[in-house]
C-alpha cells in the first residue's frame, strides 16, 4: 500500500532521499469508512451513522496537512471507504492542492458522473486510481452488492479519459471475480488504462465491522498464485508466457538482493509514509492497528517521531528476512502481522502462495529446463546464509571498553554469527563506535535506541536475532577466542540442555574463576541446584541458549526490574531444560571495576584463583 509512486528519476531520488533523511514524503489520508457499495470481502467499510461523529472535518484536514507540509510531505492519496462520499471533498480537495500537494485518489469509481468529471478536468489530480471489480453487471451484483456497478465504473472511465484525467484500473481479485480476468484485462486493453492486480487481501486486523465475508471471499492461497501469474501474463501479452517465466524465476536464481532493513518495515511506510484514518489516527500504514497516535491530541511531528521509533522495534519474523524466495513473495510487516498477530510471526499463507507461484511458473517449462532450475533453486534454498548464532551485546555509555570487547567478538574462531548491537541511547561516543565497527563487518547490526535499561536493550536483540543459538556479552567485558566454538559444540551435543561455561572475575591484579570446580564429565546430568551454587548459574554471557525455545515461550528479560534480571531470564528457560552442563573451561572476563557492571553478587570463587589464559589477560591489557 504504498503512497508515493516514484514513477520517473526525480521522484524516485526523492523517494530515496525521504527514506534516509527519515522525511514523511506521502500520506495516505483516509476520509470516511462509509461506502455506497457493500463488497463482501470489505471489512473497513461500515456504515453506522454514529461514526460520522468521528469524521474528521475539512479544516481539521487541512490543518494536519499544513503540519504534514511542514515536516516535508508532498503526496496525499485521498481515499476511504469511498473517498466522494466525504461531504467537503472538494473544498478540501482544492484547498489540498493550493497547498501543492500532489494528489492521487482511490475510488470505486461508481460516483462519478458528468459533474465530478468536469470537477477533475478542471482541477487534475496526478491520477484517479479506480478500483474495478469485475467485468459486468452480474459480478457487481453478487460483489459489491450494486447491480449496475459495472455500467457506472465504465462510464467513469469514458467520462474521466475524454478530460484527459490520469487513470489507473486497480483490480481486487478474489473468490467471485477471479473468472473475469482475461474480460478485466480487455477492457483495460480497449480502454488504455492500464490494470494493477491484487490477489493477495489482508486478513481483518482494523475490524471497523464484523459484517463481512473476508475469508469466504478471500482465493486460497494456491487459487492467488494462480491469478497472480495469470494477471502478471496478461498484462504483457506481447511477450512469450515461457520467457516471462524465465525472467520471474532470474529474481530467485540470481544475486540475492541485499537485505533492506533487518528491523522495522522493509517498506517505506514510516521511512517515508504515513497514514492517518477517518479518526485522525496516525499510523505507519493502513494495515495495521499499531503502533498509532492520535493527532487530536498530538502534532503531526510528534505522531511521525513516536510510530518511526516504535515502528523500529518491530521485529518482522525472522524466517522471512533470510528466507531464498523472499524477492517472489510479497511479505511485509502488514502481512506478518495481519496474518498471524504478530510482527514477528511467518504469515503461512504467503509461504504457500509464494510455493504454488513458484512452482506453476516452473510449469510454464519444458521438463528439462524445469529439472535444471529446480535444482538451482535447491542449492540456494539449501545455502540460505543463516548465521549459527546470533550474540547481542547491549551497550550503555561503554567507550571506554566497547572496543575491548568487539575485538574478541570479532577475533572468534568460530565464524558463523551475527552480532547485535543495541545501542540503549547512550550519551558518550558508545553509538558512534558501533557505527564504524558496523561499516567494517557485515555481521554486525546496530540499533540506537533511547535508553530504556539493559533488560530492553537485550530484548531488541533477542526480537532481532534470526540464528538457531542465542548467546549474550556486556559491553565491558570480553571472551576467549574459542567462546563461541566451544559453547556451541557443546549446545549442539545436548540441545535439551542448558549449557554454560566459567567465568573469570577480578581485575589484572586479583583475578578470580568462578567455577564449578568440578569436571566436565562429573557436572553433566546434576541439577541445576548445583550449577545455581555454583555461581555460574545467575548470568548469561557464560551460556548458549536456543532461540526456537526463548521464541516458542516467549522469553524476554523482564524490563520492570534491575536487579537479577539475568537469572529470572535463566529461570524462564531452565524450565524447558532437561538439566545444566558446563564446560570446564573459562571463556568470558567479567572485569570488576568501578563503573562497570560488578560481579559482587556472584556467588563462589575458587579459593586459589588460577590464571586467565594468556589470550584473555592480553585482551585485559589492551
Ligand atoms: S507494511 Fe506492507 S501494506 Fe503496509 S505499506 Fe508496507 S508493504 Fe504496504
Ligand atoms: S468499494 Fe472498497 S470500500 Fe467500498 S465496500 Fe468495496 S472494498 Fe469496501
Ligand atoms: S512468507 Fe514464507 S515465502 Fe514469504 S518470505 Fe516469509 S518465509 Fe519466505
Amino acid at each position: 500500500m504504498e503512497v508515493i509512486e516514484a514513477s520517473n528519476s526525480l521522484e524516485r531520488m526523492l523517494s530515496r532521499r525521504a527514506d534516509e533523511t527519515r522525511t514523511p514524503l506521502g500520506g495516505g489520508f483516509e476520509l470516511l469508512p462509509f461506502c455506497n457499495m457493500n463488497c463482501n470481502m470489505c471489512y473497513v467499510r461500515n456504515n453506522t451513522p454514529d461514526l460520522w461523529n468521528y469524521v474528521l472535518s475539512a479544516e481539521q484536514w487541512i490543518d494536519i496537512a499544513r503540519q504534514a507540509m511542514d515536516a516535508g510531505c508532498l503526496y496525499i492519496l485521498l481515499t476511504g471507504g469511498e473517498p466522494l462520499l466525504y461531504p467537503d471533498f472538494k473544498k478540501l480537495y482544492i484547498a489540498l492542492q493550493s497547498m501543492g500537494f500532489i494528489l492521487t485518489i482511490n475510488t470505486n469509481g461508481t460516483l462519478i458522473d458528468e459533474e465530478w468529471a468536469d470537477f477533475f478536468a478542471q482541477y487534475p489530480p496526478r491520477r484517479i486510481n479506480i478500483t474495478l471489480y469485475g467485468a459486468g453487471n452480474e459480478t457487481y451484483d453478487k460483489l459489491c452488492h450494486l447491480s449496475d456497478g459495472f455500467d457506472r465504473v465504465i462510464r467513469a472511465f469514458h467520462l474521466l479519459s475524454e478530460r484527459k484525467v490520469s487513470l489507473r484500473m486497480n483490480v481486487t481479485l478474489v473468490k467471485e471475480n477471479r473468472d473475469d480476468l482475461e474480460k478485466i484485462a480487455e477492457i483495460s486493453r480497449e480502454t488504455g488504462i492500464p490494470f494493477i492486480p491484487t490477489t493477495h487481501l489482508f486478513p481483518p486486523v482494523r475490524k471497523e465491522t464484523e459484517d463481512h465475508l473476508f475469508f469466504s471471499s478471500r482465493m486460497t492461497p494456491e487459487e492467488a498464485a494462480e491469478s497472480r501469474l495469470k494477471a502478471t501474463f496478461l498484462r504483457n501479452p506481447d511477450v512469450d508466457p515461457k520467457e516471462q517465466a524465465r525472467a520471474l524465476l532470474k529474481s530467485l536464481t540470481g544475486p540475492r538482493a541485499a537485505a533492506v532493513r533487518n528491523i522495522g518495515f522493509s517498506c517505506k511506510a514510516s521511512y517515508s509514509e504515513f497514514w492517518i484514518n477517518y479518526k485522525g489516527e496516525f499510523s505507519a500504514c493502513g494495515m495495521l492497528t499499531e503502533p498509532k497516535v492520535s493527532l487530536l491530541k498530538h502534532s503531526f511531528a510528534d505522531a511521525w517521531k513516536f510510530v518511526g521509533e516504535q515502528s523500529d522495534q518491530k521485529i518482522t519474523c525472522v524466517t522471512c528476512r533470510t528466507c531464498a524466495k523472499k524477492s517472489f513473495c510479497q511479505t511485509c510487516a502488514a502481512s506478518c502481522f495481519t496474518e498471524t498477530g504478530s510482527f514477528s510471526g511467518r504469515p503461512e499463507y504467503l509461504c504457500r502462495l509464494t510455493d504454488a507461484m513458484i512452482e506453476k511458473v516452473l510449469d510454464y517449462l519444458d521438463d528439462e529446463e524445469k529439472e535444471k532450475y529446480r535444482k538451482e533453486l535447491n542449492t540456494i534454498y539449501t545455502k540460505a546464509d543463516i548465521p549459527l548464532i546470533s550474540i547481542v551485546v547491549p551497550v550503555y555509555n561503554a567507550e571506554k571498553y566497547l572496543k575491548r570487547c568487539l575485538d574478541s567478538i570479532l577475533m572468534q574462531s568460530f565464524q558463523s554469527y551475527e552480532l547485535i548491537l543495541v545501542d540503549d541511547g547512550s550519551s558518550d561516543h558508545s553509538g558512534l563506535i558501533l557505527d564504524e565497527y558496523a561499516q567494517l563487518d557485515s555481521r554486525i547490526h546496530v540499533i540506537h535506541q533511547e535508553n530504556k535499561g539493559v533488560s530492553a536493550a537485550r530484548n531488541t536483540g533477542i526480537r532481532k536475532a534470526c540464528a538457531p543459538w542465542l548467546m549474550f556479552c556486556d559491553s565491558d567485558d570480553y571472551v576467549d577466542i574459542n567462546w563461541c566454538s566451544q559453547l556451541y559444540r557443546k549446545a549442539e551435543e545436548n540441545p535439551d540442555d542448558m549449557i554454560m561455561c566459567n567465568v573469570w572475575t577480578g581485575n589484572e591484579l586479583n583475578p578470580k574463576m568462578i567455577t564449578l570446580n568440578v569436571t566436565e564429565e562429573e557436572m553433566n546430568g546434576v541439577s541445576f541446584s548445583r550449577s545455581v551454587s555454583s555461581g555460574l548459574y545467575p548470568y548469561v554471557w557464560n551460556k548458549i541458549y536456543r532461540r526456537d525455545l526463548i521464541e516458542k515461550h516467549e522469553i524476554l528479560f523482564d524490563e520492570t526490574i534491575s536487579f537479577n534480571e539475568d537469572k529470572v531470564f535463566n529461570d524462564l528457560y531452565a524450565q524447558y531444560c532437561r538439566k545444566a552442563v558446563s564446560l570446564n573451561a573459562s571463556l568470558c572476563i567479567h572485569p570488576v571495576h568501578e563503573e562497570g557492571l560488578t560481579l559482587t553478587a556472584m556467588a563462589k570463587e575458587t579459593e586459589e584463583a588460577e590464571q586467565p589464559s594468556g589470550y584473555l589477560m592480553a585482551v585485559h591489557k589492551n
